[in-house]
Protein backbone atom coordinates (compact mmCIF):
# COMPACT_ATOMS: atom_id res chain seq x y z
CA UNK A 1 0.00 0.00 0.00
CA UNK A 2 1.82 3.30 -1.05
CA UNK A 3 1.75 6.33 1.42
CA UNK A 4 -0.82 8.10 -0.16
CA UNK A 5 -3.06 4.96 0.36
CA UNK A 6 -1.98 4.56 4.23
CA UNK A 7 -3.08 8.54 5.07
CA UNK A 8 -6.15 7.97 3.41
CA UNK A 9 -6.62 4.58 5.26
CA UNK A 10 -5.83 6.13 8.43
CA UNK A 11 -8.30 8.54 7.83
CA UNK A 12 -10.86 6.81 7.21
CA UNK A 13 -10.50 4.40 10.34
CA UNK A 14 -10.01 7.46 12.80
CA UNK A 15 -13.35 6.99 14.53
CA UNK A 16 -15.55 3.90 15.04
CA UNK A 17 -17.27 2.42 12.33
CA UNK A 18 -19.86 0.23 11.39
CA UNK A 19 -17.68 -2.05 8.81
CA UNK A 20 -18.54 -4.72 6.65
CA UNK A 21 -15.80 -7.21 4.92
CA UNK A 22 -17.16 -9.32 2.33
CA UNK A 23 -15.46 -12.12 0.33
CA UNK A 24 -15.87 -13.47 -3.20
CA UNK A 25 -18.87 -16.58 -4.17
CA UNK A 26 -17.48 -20.00 -3.18
CA UNK A 27 -15.13 -18.64 -0.85
CA UNK A 28 -11.74 -20.24 -0.79
CA UNK A 29 -9.37 -20.34 2.22
CA UNK A 30 -7.32 -17.08 0.99
CA UNK A 31 -10.98 -15.36 0.87
CA UNK A 32 -12.09 -16.68 4.54
CA UNK A 33 -8.39 -16.03 6.07
CA UNK A 34 -8.01 -12.70 4.73
CA UNK A 35 -11.21 -11.72 5.65
CA UNK A 36 -11.33 -12.78 8.96
CA UNK A 37 -7.61 -11.67 9.57
CA UNK A 38 -9.10 -7.62 8.94
CA UNK A 39 -12.23 -8.20 10.81
CA UNK A 40 -10.35 -9.38 13.79
CA UNK A 41 -7.75 -6.41 13.61
CA UNK A 42 -10.26 -4.01 12.88
CA UNK A 43 -12.50 -5.09 15.70
CA UNK A 44 -9.65 -4.61 17.89
CA UNK A 45 -9.40 -1.03 16.56
CA UNK A 46 -13.08 -0.53 17.78
CA UNK A 47 -14.87 -0.47 14.72
CA UNK A 48 -18.08 -3.05 14.59
CA UNK A 49 -17.21 -5.52 11.96
CA UNK A 50 -19.00 -7.78 10.43
CA UNK A 51 -18.27 -10.43 7.66
CA UNK A 52 -20.26 -11.20 4.91
CA UNK A 53 -19.53 -14.19 2.34
CA UNK A 54 -22.45 -14.46 -0.49
CA UNK A 55 -22.97 -18.26 -0.12
CA UNK A 56 -20.90 -20.75 2.36
CA UNK A 57 -17.09 -22.61 1.98
CA UNK A 58 -16.19 -25.73 2.10
CA UNK A 59 -15.81 -28.02 5.67
CA UNK A 60 -12.30 -28.16 5.44
CA UNK A 61 -11.78 -23.89 6.49
CA UNK A 62 -15.00 -24.29 9.39
CA UNK A 63 -11.61 -24.73 11.74
CA UNK A 64 -10.97 -21.34 10.76
CA UNK A 65 -10.61 -19.27 14.18
CA UNK A 66 -13.77 -17.39 14.15
CA UNK A 67 -15.67 -18.49 10.87
CA UNK A 68 -18.47 -18.81 13.03
CA UNK A 69 -18.97 -14.86 13.26
CA UNK A 70 -19.50 -15.33 9.35
CA UNK A 71 -23.10 -14.59 7.56
CA UNK A 72 -23.58 -15.91 3.80
CA UNK A 73 -26.26 -14.34 1.77
CA UNK A 74 -27.96 -17.41 0.91
CA UNK A 75 -28.70 -18.23 4.81
CA UNK A 76 -29.45 -15.05 5.82
CA UNK A 77 -30.40 -13.16 3.67
CA UNK A 78 -32.43 -10.23 5.41
CA UNK A 79 -29.37 -9.96 7.85
CA UNK A 80 -26.56 -9.06 5.10
CA UNK A 81 -28.94 -7.20 3.59
CA UNK A 82 -29.01 -4.77 6.68
CA UNK A 83 -25.55 -5.00 7.17
CA UNK A 84 -24.69 -4.24 3.82
CA UNK A 85 -27.38 -0.92 4.28
CA UNK A 86 -26.37 -0.18 7.60
CA UNK A 87 -22.37 -0.05 6.91
CA UNK A 88 -20.32 3.38 6.62
CA UNK A 89 -17.49 1.24 4.87
CA UNK A 90 -17.29 -2.04 3.30
CA UNK A 91 -13.85 -3.54 2.19
CA UNK A 92 -14.06 -5.70 -0.49
CA UNK A 93 -11.39 -8.39 -0.26
CA UNK A 94 -10.15 -11.33 -2.64
CA UNK A 95 -11.94 -9.96 -5.69
CA UNK A 96 -12.07 -7.28 -8.16
CA UNK A 97 -15.54 -6.94 -9.30
CA UNK A 98 -18.91 -6.94 -8.15
CA UNK A 99 -20.07 -9.58 -10.49
CA UNK A 100 -17.61 -11.90 -8.55
CA UNK A 101 -20.35 -12.19 -5.52
CA UNK A 102 -23.09 -13.70 -7.01
CA UNK A 103 -26.20 -12.38 -5.76
CA UNK A 104 -24.85 -9.98 -3.61
CA UNK A 105 -23.59 -7.87 -6.61
CA UNK A 106 -26.86 -5.83 -7.00
CA UNK A 107 -26.45 -4.91 -3.23
CA UNK A 108 -22.87 -3.69 -3.43
CA UNK A 109 -23.99 -1.33 -6.60
CA UNK A 110 -26.56 0.43 -4.49
CA UNK A 111 -24.62 0.58 -1.32
CA UNK A 112 -23.97 4.38 0.06
CA UNK A 113 -21.01 2.87 2.17
CA UNK A 114 -17.39 3.65 0.99
CA UNK A 115 -15.58 1.12 -0.43
CA UNK A 116 -12.09 0.27 0.20
CA UNK A 117 -10.74 -2.92 -2.13
CA UNK A 118 -7.53 -5.08 -1.33
CA UNK A 119 -7.05 -7.68 -3.90
CA UNK A 120 -4.81 -9.14 -5.89
CA UNK A 121 -6.58 -10.63 -9.36
CA UNK A 122 -5.64 -8.73 -12.73
CA UNK A 123 -7.68 -5.90 -13.83
CA UNK A 124 -9.63 -4.49 -10.96
CA UNK A 125 -12.78 -2.94 -11.37
CA UNK A 126 -12.80 0.67 -10.01
CA UNK A 127 -15.47 1.26 -7.59
CA UNK A 128 -13.35 1.69 -4.61
CA UNK A 129 -11.93 4.96 -2.61
CA UNK A 130 -8.87 3.34 -2.05
CA UNK A 131 -7.63 0.44 -4.38
CA UNK A 132 -5.02 -1.72 -3.14
CA UNK A 133 -4.96 -3.77 -5.66
CA UNK A 134 -1.13 -5.65 -6.32
CA UNK A 135 -1.15 -8.16 -9.13
CA UNK A 136 2.24 -9.75 -8.21
CA UNK A 137 0.89 -10.80 -4.26
CA UNK A 138 0.53 -14.64 -4.12
CA UNK A 139 -2.56 -13.80 -1.70
CA UNK A 140 -5.17 -11.90 -0.57
CA UNK A 141 -3.71 -12.41 3.33
CA UNK A 142 -0.11 -11.32 2.58
CA UNK A 143 -1.72 -7.93 1.58
CA UNK A 144 -4.05 -8.30 4.89
CA UNK A 145 -0.53 -8.41 6.89
CA UNK A 146 1.14 -5.51 5.01
CA UNK A 147 -2.05 -3.06 5.34
CA UNK A 148 -1.14 -4.31 9.02
CA UNK A 149 2.10 -3.32 8.97
CA UNK A 150 1.85 -0.01 6.75
CA UNK A 151 -0.97 1.07 9.73
CA UNK A 152 2.07 0.62 12.10
CA UNK A 153 -0.01 -1.83 13.89
CA UNK A 154 1.99 -5.05 13.65
CA UNK A 155 1.48 -5.10 17.67
CA UNK A 156 -2.31 -6.17 16.64
CA UNK A 157 -1.37 -9.62 15.32
CA UNK A 158 -2.90 -12.45 17.62
CA UNK A 159 -3.17 -15.86 17.25
CA UNK A 160 -6.15 -15.92 15.37
CA UNK A 161 -5.00 -13.27 13.01
CA UNK A 162 -2.01 -15.46 12.55
CA UNK A 163 -4.15 -18.36 12.02
CA UNK A 164 -6.24 -16.56 9.47
CA UNK A 165 -4.00 -15.13 7.63
CA UNK A 166 -1.75 -18.20 7.47
CA UNK A 167 -4.27 -20.65 6.32
CA UNK A 168 -5.02 -17.63 3.14
CA UNK A 169 -1.37 -17.70 2.20
CA UNK A 170 -0.73 -21.22 2.21
CA UNK A 171 -4.15 -22.28 0.49
CA UNK A 172 -3.21 -19.86 -2.84
CA UNK A 173 0.58 -20.69 -3.20
CA UNK A 174 -0.09 -24.67 -2.98
CA UNK A 175 1.40 -24.74 0.17
CA UNK A 176 4.53 -21.79 -1.08
CA UNK A 177 5.50 -23.16 -3.88
CA UNK A 178 3.52 -21.13 -6.97
CA UNK A 179 5.65 -18.89 -8.50
CA UNK A 180 4.44 -15.12 -6.52
CA UNK A 181 5.60 -17.02 -3.20
CA UNK A 182 8.74 -14.97 -2.22
CA UNK A 183 11.22 -14.44 0.08
CA UNK A 184 9.01 -11.45 1.64
CA UNK A 185 5.53 -14.48 1.85
CA UNK A 186 8.69 -16.47 3.70
CA UNK A 187 9.26 -13.62 6.24
CA UNK A 188 5.38 -12.54 6.80
CA UNK A 189 4.90 -16.91 7.41
CA UNK A 190 7.61 -16.97 9.81
CA UNK A 191 6.15 -13.36 11.97
CA UNK A 192 2.40 -15.34 11.59
CA UNK A 193 4.33 -18.37 13.56
CA UNK A 194 6.21 -16.10 15.49
CA UNK A 195 2.46 -14.47 16.81
CA UNK A 196 1.56 -17.97 16.86
CA UNK A 197 0.08 -19.53 14.09
CA UNK A 198 0.51 -23.50 14.21
CA UNK A 199 1.78 -24.34 10.93
CA UNK A 200 2.22 -28.24 10.90
CA UNK A 201 -1.45 -28.07 12.41
CA UNK A 202 -2.95 -26.04 9.93
CA UNK A 203 -2.06 -27.55 7.26
CA UNK A 204 -3.25 -31.30 8.70
CA UNK A 205 -6.54 -28.81 9.07
CA UNK A 206 -6.81 -28.76 5.89
CA UNK A 207 -5.32 -31.03 4.06
CA UNK A 208 -5.66 -34.04 5.65
CA UNK A 209 -9.61 -34.39 5.10
CA UNK A 210 -10.04 -36.96 2.31
CA UNK A 211 -12.78 -39.33 2.90
CA UNK A 212 -13.63 -42.46 1.30
CA UNK A 213 -16.01 -41.06 -1.17
CA UNK A 214 -13.44 -37.44 -2.34
CA UNK A 215 -10.89 -39.83 -2.85
CA UNK A 216 -12.65 -42.38 -5.59
CA UNK A 217 -14.42 -39.58 -6.89
CA UNK A 218 -10.48 -38.20 -7.49
CA UNK A 219 -10.05 -41.74 -9.01
CA UNK A 220 -13.07 -41.33 -11.29
CA UNK A 221 -12.00 -37.83 -12.26
CA UNK A 222 -7.83 -39.06 -12.90
CA UNK A 223 -9.86 -41.98 -15.31
CA UNK A 224 -11.56 -39.14 -17.30
CA UNK A 225 -8.01 -37.51 -17.79
CA UNK A 226 -7.73 -36.73 -21.71
CA UNK A 227 -4.07 -35.53 -22.38
CA UNK A 228 -3.61 -33.67 -26.18
CA UNK A 229 0.04 -33.99 -26.52
CA UNK A 230 0.19 -31.58 -29.59
CA UNK A 231 -1.20 -28.52 -27.56
CA UNK A 232 0.57 -29.15 -24.16
CA UNK A 233 -2.72 -29.32 -22.48
CA UNK A 234 -4.82 -31.89 -20.34
CA UNK A 235 -8.26 -31.87 -18.95
CA UNK A 236 -10.51 -33.39 -16.71
CA UNK A 237 -14.50 -33.71 -16.07
CA UNK A 238 -16.97 -34.55 -14.00
CA UNK A 239 -20.52 -35.05 -14.25
CA UNK A 240 -23.02 -34.35 -12.61
CA UNK A 241 -23.31 -38.49 -11.97
CA UNK A 242 -19.97 -38.58 -11.03
CA UNK A 243 -20.80 -36.08 -8.34
CA UNK A 244 -23.79 -37.50 -7.14
CA UNK A 245 -22.56 -40.81 -7.41
CA UNK A 246 -19.85 -40.20 -4.61
CA UNK A 247 -22.21 -37.60 -2.44
CA UNK A 248 -20.47 -34.73 -3.47
CA UNK A 249 -19.61 -32.03 -0.62
CA UNK A 250 -18.57 -28.21 -1.78
CA UNK A 251 -14.76 -28.31 -1.69
CA UNK A 252 -14.29 -31.92 -2.92
CA UNK A 253 -13.09 -31.37 -6.91
CA UNK A 254 -10.32 -28.64 -5.06
CA UNK A 255 -6.68 -29.41 -6.30
CA UNK A 256 -7.90 -31.80 -8.53
CA UNK A 257 -7.18 -29.97 -11.41
CA UNK A 258 -3.25 -29.78 -10.21
CA UNK A 259 -2.40 -33.53 -10.85
CA UNK A 260 -3.40 -32.47 -14.82
CA UNK A 261 -0.90 -29.64 -14.80
CA UNK A 262 1.45 -32.29 -12.50
CA UNK A 263 2.49 -34.10 -15.94
CA UNK A 264 5.68 -33.33 -17.07
CA UNK A 265 5.40 -31.40 -20.90
CA UNK A 266 1.94 -30.13 -19.97
CA UNK A 267 1.66 -26.34 -19.71
CA UNK A 268 -1.97 -25.95 -19.48
CA UNK A 269 -4.93 -27.88 -17.23
CA UNK A 270 -8.42 -27.52 -17.21
CA UNK A 271 -11.37 -29.26 -15.20
CA UNK A 272 -14.97 -29.02 -16.46
CA UNK A 273 -17.59 -30.18 -13.52
CA UNK A 274 -20.90 -30.00 -14.20
CA UNK A 275 -23.67 -28.72 -12.25
CA UNK A 276 -27.34 -29.48 -12.62
CA UNK A 277 -28.35 -26.92 -10.20
CA UNK A 278 -26.86 -23.75 -12.00
CA UNK A 279 -27.01 -25.25 -15.55
CA UNK A 280 -23.76 -24.10 -16.41
CA UNK A 281 -19.97 -25.98 -16.42
CA UNK A 282 -17.74 -24.79 -13.95
CA UNK A 283 -14.34 -24.85 -15.16
CA UNK A 284 -10.43 -23.86 -13.17
CA UNK A 285 -7.65 -23.39 -15.48
CA UNK A 286 -4.15 -24.03 -14.97
CA UNK A 287 -0.88 -23.28 -16.37
CA UNK A 288 3.05 -23.47 -15.84
CA UNK A 289 4.75 -20.56 -17.32
CA UNK A 290 3.83 -17.53 -19.85
CA UNK A 291 0.57 -19.01 -20.86
CA UNK A 292 -1.80 -16.17 -19.85
CA UNK A 293 -5.25 -18.39 -18.51
CA UNK A 294 -6.65 -15.68 -17.16
CA UNK A 295 -6.57 -14.16 -20.83
CA UNK A 296 -8.02 -17.60 -22.08
CA UNK A 297 -10.96 -17.57 -19.05
CA UNK A 298 -12.00 -13.95 -20.17
CA UNK A 299 -11.74 -14.70 -24.17
CA UNK A 300 -13.60 -17.99 -24.49
CA UNK A 301 -15.31 -18.64 -20.61
CA UNK A 302 -16.48 -15.33 -19.02
CA UNK A 303 -14.18 -15.70 -16.48
CA UNK A 304 -10.69 -14.69 -15.46
CA UNK A 305 -8.18 -14.95 -12.81
CA UNK A 306 -4.78 -14.66 -12.65
CA UNK A 307 -1.66 -15.52 -15.38
CA UNK A 308 -1.82 -19.60 -13.47
CA UNK A 309 -4.93 -19.73 -12.38
CA UNK A 310 -8.41 -18.87 -13.55
CA UNK A 311 -11.45 -19.73 -13.66
CA UNK A 312 -15.11 -19.84 -15.64
CA UNK A 313 -17.92 -21.16 -16.95
CA UNK A 314 -20.21 -22.32 -20.12
CA UNK A 315 -23.93 -22.98 -20.51
CA UNK A 316 -23.99 -25.74 -22.61
CA UNK A 317 -23.78 -29.44 -21.91
CA UNK A 318 -20.40 -30.59 -20.60
CA UNK A 319 -19.58 -32.66 -23.89
CA UNK A 320 -20.07 -29.02 -26.14
CA UNK A 321 -18.00 -27.65 -23.28
CA UNK A 322 -15.53 -29.87 -23.65
CA UNK A 323 -15.89 -30.06 -27.48
CA UNK A 324 -15.52 -26.09 -28.00
CA UNK A 325 -12.53 -25.97 -25.69
CA UNK A 326 -10.70 -28.23 -28.01
CA UNK A 327 -11.77 -26.54 -30.77
CA UNK A 328 -9.89 -23.45 -29.90
CA UNK A 329 -6.93 -24.56 -29.16
CA UNK A 330 -5.36 -24.91 -32.43
CA UNK A 331 -5.77 -20.81 -32.55
CA UNK A 332 -3.19 -20.83 -29.39
CA UNK A 333 -0.89 -23.57 -31.01
CA UNK A 334 2.66 -21.56 -31.02
CA UNK A 335 1.18 -19.66 -27.71
CA UNK A 336 1.06 -22.74 -26.12
CA UNK A 337 4.52 -24.65 -27.62
CA UNK A 338 6.96 -23.62 -24.94
CA UNK A 339 9.35 -25.69 -22.30
CA UNK A 340 7.88 -24.41 -18.82
P1 LIG B 1 -10.64 -21.74 -9.03
O1 LIG B 1 -10.29 -22.43 -10.30
O2 LIG B 1 -9.80 -22.24 -7.89
O3 LIG B 1 -12.09 -21.68 -8.75
O4 LIG B 1 -10.21 -20.22 -9.24
C1 LIG B 1 -8.91 -19.86 -9.65
C2 LIG B 1 -8.81 -18.37 -9.73
O5 LIG B 1 -9.66 -17.84 -10.73
C3 LIG B 1 -9.23 -17.67 -8.44
O6 LIG B 1 -8.31 -16.61 -8.23
C4 LIG B 1 -10.60 -17.14 -8.70
O7 LIG B 1 -10.83 -15.96 -8.02
C5 LIG B 1 -10.63 -16.94 -10.20
N1 LIG B 1 -11.94 -17.32 -10.75
C6 LIG B 1 -12.56 -18.51 -10.60
N2 LIG B 1 -13.75 -18.52 -11.25
C7 LIG B 1 -13.89 -17.31 -11.82
C8 LIG B 1 -14.91 -16.70 -12.60
O8 LIG B 1 -15.94 -17.29 -12.93
N3 LIG B 1 -14.69 -15.41 -12.99
C9 LIG B 1 -13.54 -14.73 -12.68
N4 LIG B 1 -13.40 -13.48 -13.09
N5 LIG B 1 -12.59 -15.27 -11.92
C10 LIG B 1 -12.73 -16.55 -11.50
MN1 LIG C 1 -6.70 -15.04 -3.47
Amino acid sequence: MNSEQTIRIKKLLNIPKKIVVVGHKNPDGDAVGSCLGLANFLQQKEHSVQVVMPNDFPSFLKWIPETDSIINFNQHTAKVRDAIYNADLIFTLDFNAFNRTGDLEALLEKASADFVMIDHHQQPDNYAVVTYSDVTMCSTAQMVFHFIEALDDLEFLNAEISAQLYTGIMTDTGSFRFPATTATTHRVIASLIDNGANNSEIHQNVYDTNTPDRLKLLGVALSNLTILTEFKTAFITLSQKELDDHNFKKGDTEGFVNYALSMEGINVAAIFIESEKENIVKISFRSKGSFSVNEFARNHFNGGGHTNAAGGRSETTLSKTTSEFISILPTYKEALNYEA
